[in-house]
C-alpha cells in the first residue's frame, strides 16, 4: 500500500515570507529566498499545503479581516503566477488572551482545513519560525519543522522550554528537502 502524504502545515510570516510586524500592505509581500523553490518541489511531488497562521493583529485592533484578505489575495496570486497551488490559507484573528480555539498550537484550524479536505487532520507535518508552529505538527501526531528565517533563532534560543523540533532547516528550501527525503 502506498502511504498517503501528510499534509502539510505552513507558517506564512517568517517562513514563507519575510516577517514584518502586522503585514497589512498587500504591496509588502516578500517571498524569503528558498520559498518559493521549496514550495514547488513539495507541489511537484504532490504534497497538500496549508497556509496556517496566527493574524493576532486583528484582535489587537492594529488591522482588520479585509487587509488580511487583500495581503492573502495578493501572496496566493504571486504563488499561482509560479504555477504553486496552496490547498487553503487559514489564519486566527484573535487576541492571544481570548482563549480560542483556533490559535496555534490549537488545532481548531487545522480541524477545519482537513474537514474542507476530506481527509485525516492526523499525521500531518508543519514548518515554521516560532515553537507554535513546531507543536502543531507534533500535536498530530505528526512532525514539526523549525526554520531559522524569521524569528527562527530566537526561538532556537527558547529551545528547553519547548518541544524538540524533529528538524531545525535553515530556511524553507531546507525543510522542503528534508520532507521529501522521508517520503520517497
Ligand atoms: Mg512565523
Ligand atoms: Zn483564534
Amino acid at each position: 500500500m502506498v502511504k498517503k502524504k501528510p499534509l502539510l502545515l505552513i507558517d506564512r510570516d517568517g517562513t514563507l515570507i519575510t516577517e514584518q510586524d502586522y503585514l497589512k500592505d498587500p504591496r509588502k509581500v516578500r517571498f524569503l529566498s528558498g520559498s518559493i523553490a521549496g514550495l514547488r518541489r513539495l507541489s511537484d511531488a504532490g504534497y497538500q499545503m496549508v497556509v496556517v497562521s496566527n493574524q493576532s493583529g486583528i484582535g489587537r485592533g492594529l488591522m482588520t479581516q479585509r487587509d488580511v484578505q487583500r495581503v492573502t489575495r495578493r501572496f496566493l496570486g504571486m504563488l499561482t503566477a509560479r504555477g504553486i497551488r496552496m490547498a487553503g490559507v487559514y489564519w486566527c484573528p484573535h487576541h492571544p488572551t481570548a482563549g480560542c480555539a483556533c490559535r496555534k498550537p490549537k488545532l481548531g484550524l487545522i480541524r477545519k482545513a482537513a474537514r474542507r479536505l476530506k481527509r485525516s487532520w492526523k499525521g500531518c507535518i508543519s514548518v515554521g519560525d516560532k515553537w507554535c508552529d513546531v507543536a502543531l505538527g507534533r500535536r498530530t501526531g505528526g512532525r514539526g519543522i523549525l526554520v531559522m528565517t524569521g524569528y527562527g533563532r530566537r526561538s532556537l534560543r527558547e529551545t528547553g522550554r519547548h518541544p524538540a523540533a524533529d528538524f531545525t532547516a535553515r530556511n524553507f528550501q531546507s525543510a522542503a528537502h528534508w520532507i521529501l527525503k522521508q517520503h520517497r
